[in-house]
């Protein structure tokens, strides 16, 4: 457990200094907001759908390292991916996050998201490592329409 809680400490540093997918997304279809008040993250998700799949994907926002490094990790591990294919790993990365610390995660469905696992140490900040899936959820199933100038 210690080696992935040092993984998780690792990636999360890295993600949060040097987040992937950041900022707008020039033509993005649907865009979604996430909030958790319990930390005060904020995130905005811009998603690209093309034909059921997940072409394009960035966000932006302000909030911890967990919130962020969560988002740019989330957004790596969806970026190609079919919408149930993305909905599937927004179940497997729930079920792991609300797995009890003393119980070994199942990772051959969440691949290298499993160093999300470490925050289960930390329960208050559980919620921030889950905002950006929530956003994604709602970015996917109930997508903005983006304002367009032209
Ligand atoms: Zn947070």
């Amino acid at each position: 457990m210690s080696e992935l809680t040092d993984l998780y400490q690792e990636v999360i540093l890295d993600h949060n200094r040097r987040p992937r997918n950041w900022g707008a997304l020039p033509d993005a279809t649907g865009k979604a907001e996430g909030y958790n008040p319990l930390c005060g993250d904020r995130l905005t998700l811009h998603v690209r759908i093309e034909a059921d799949r997940i072409v394009g994907v960035s966000f932006e926002g302000s909030g911890c390292a967990i919130s962020k490094a969560s988002a740019s990790l989330m957004t790596d591990a969806v970026k190609g991916r079919t919408l149930g294919e993305a909905f599937d790993l927004f179940d497997a990365v729930h079920l792991m996050l609300t797995t009890p610390i003393d119980r070994p995660i199942d990772e051959s469905h969440v691949g290298k998201l499993a160093v999300l696992s470490g925050v289960r140490e930390f329960p208050a900040r559980v919620k921030c490592a889950s905002l950006a899936w929530h956003t994604l959820k709602s970015a996917l199933t109930n997508p903005a329409e983006v304002a367009r100038t032209e």
